[in-house]
């Protein structure tokens, strides 16, 4: 039985039984492997590194998106940066009220794969007719598109190899310009524990560019280490302070289908360890600030 070893940490790795390897090839621009794991399912790498796996992606797609969505509440139109497996995809697709979603995802081949050996994760999405798929690098694209977005979704790879363009400054500077006034960014950032200096960075970007910007926190099994934090960013600082009812009642009234993600989750996810809220100097929590007596 061979084994799939991670290689994003040095001196740390989990390991998967490899039952059969369905792809596997070197792309343009990273090395891509598909295989079966009795525990996981299918489970998409890039570069040594998990990007997804066919049991838990349901955590990561659904709050990457909902959060931002259901915050928001007008949303008409979304730009996806990555997410080449299509799991975000078909979250997103999900709200009818979404007039026109583009994809931005660097590798065409991912698409492909996916769309052949995950099928589970994109669900037809990339055939809905709201779709446009533009394979290009996402920090160049948003640098020079002259549209804008309610909400923009960065379902990028860690910060090596491609990924590595969308933790830069220009690219979360790309995002203000295209955001549509009142619009969030939301990023995959990391698991916290293992990768705190991808927060502090982030955060020390975001806080020179948006009015309001935090992180919010949902733990994925196969994302090693504890809670992985997705960044928040707007120039709204209401949308972030969004009432339970409302969100229950958007929740309600737009019958979304989900397995992780609810109001309640959603509320609690901003709420964050004292160690992150030190790693984005936030130290004089909000929350004690706000309720203290
Ligand atoms: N859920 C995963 C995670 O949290 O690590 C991310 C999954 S998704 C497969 C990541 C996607 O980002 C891949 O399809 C990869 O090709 C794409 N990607 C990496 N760098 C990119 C860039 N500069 N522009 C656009 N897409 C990029």
């Amino acid at each position: 039985m061979t084994k799939f070893v991670e290689t994003l940490y040095d001196s740390y790795g989990q390991a998967f039984h490899i039952d059969e390897v369905l792809f596997e090839n070197k792309t343009d621009h990273q090395h891509l492997l598909i295989f079966c794991n009795a525990k996981f399912g299918r489970v998409m790498s890039l570069d040594g590194i998990v990007q997804t796996t066919e049991k838990d992606e349901f955590v990561y797609h659904e709050m990457l998106t909902h959060v931002p969505m259901i915050a928001h509440g007008h949303v008409a139109k979304v730009l996806i940066i990555g997410g080449g497996d299509g799991g975000m995809l078909r979250e997103v697709t999900k709200y009818e009220q979404i007039t026109h979603i583009t994809q931005v995802e660097i590798d065409q081949q991912v698409i492909e794969m996916c769309k052949q050996y995950l099928p589970n994760h994109s669900q037809g999405a990339f055939d809905d007719p709201r779709v446009n798929i533009v394979i290009e690098d996402g920090c160049e694209f948003v640098k020079l598109a002259d549209d804008q977005y309610d909400v923009i979704i960065s379902d990028s790879t860690d910060s090596i190899g491609p990924g590595e363009a969308l933790f830069r400054h220009e690219f979360y500077a790309g995002c203000k310009r295209c955001l549509s006034p009142g619009g969030i960014l939301v990023t995959q950032n990391g698991v916290a524990y293992m990768q705190q200096d991808e927060v502090t960075t982030t955060a020390g970007y975001l806080k020179t560019l948006f009015d309001d910007w935090h992180f919010f926190a949902a733990a994925v099994p196969t994302y090693v280490g504890g809670i992985m934090t997705f960044a928040w960013a707007t120039d709204n600082p209401e949308l972030r302070r969004t009432d339970l009812g409302t969100l229950g009642n958007r929740f309600e009234a737009w019958g979304i289908k989900t397995r992780y993600y609810n109001p309640e989750v959603h509320y609690g996810a901003f709420a964050l360890p004292q160690y992150v809220l030190e790693a984005i100097e936030k130290r004089d929590n909000e929350y004690h600030k706000k309720f203290s007596p």
